[in-house]
């Protein structure tokens, strides 16, 4: 290991392991360099300012993994597949992504409306939890008994494009 002092790109601080010492960067500008942790801190907070669309593309990435884990361990529960007895698509071919988690009692779509979407994988898991203490709140419908059962029930979206009524 090399054995220079090295200081903090930043503010010139000289960098001490387990004390100030954050991690080294290199990048093709500045090659290997080092940041101190107040000057890391910093400069992620300056970054992410000005990298919103990295950002929210990383986060997404994080959502969608967490909606991913919730789902398939919602499914494997539920036993990936529809749930209508009468359901028209044989098991076989059925695609496991028109799976849909439905709310028994037509309280899910609802419910998954009042949600923000960026709050989906916590209402996954809350489900996910649900399940596992022995609800019996949802059940797996393929995205054409979905809909059906939506029409028959009225729980259809209204429009939502209406500015004060
Ligand atoms: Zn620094
Ligand atoms: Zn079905």
């Amino acid at each position: 290991m090399d054995e220079k002092i090295n200081k903090c790109r930043q503010c010139g601080v000289v960098l001490v392991k387990d004390v100030n010492w954050f991690k080294s960067f290199v990048d093709k500008k500045h090659g290997r360099y080092y940041l101190c942790k107040q000057c890391a801190i910093e400069s992620s907070r300056k970054w992410r300012l000005e990298n919103p669309e990295r950002v929210n593309f990383l986060q997404s990435r994080n959502h969608h993994k967490k909606i991913q884990k919730y789902r398939k361990l919602i499914l494997d529960l539920l036993g990936n597949k529809c749930n209508n007895p009468t359901c028209p698509i044989s098991p076989e071919k059925l695609d496991k992504r028109a799976l849909h988690i439905d709310h028994v009692n037509g309280g899910a779509y609802q419910k998954g409306r009042r949600i923000n979407s960026g709050r989906y994988p916590q209402y996954l898991k809350k489900v996910y939890n649900e399940l596992k203490n022995g609800s019996k709140d949802y059940q797996l419908l393929c995205a054409y008994c979905n809909w059906m059962k939506r029409f028959k029930n009225n729980e259809l979206p209204t429009p939502r494009c209406k500015k004060g009524g």
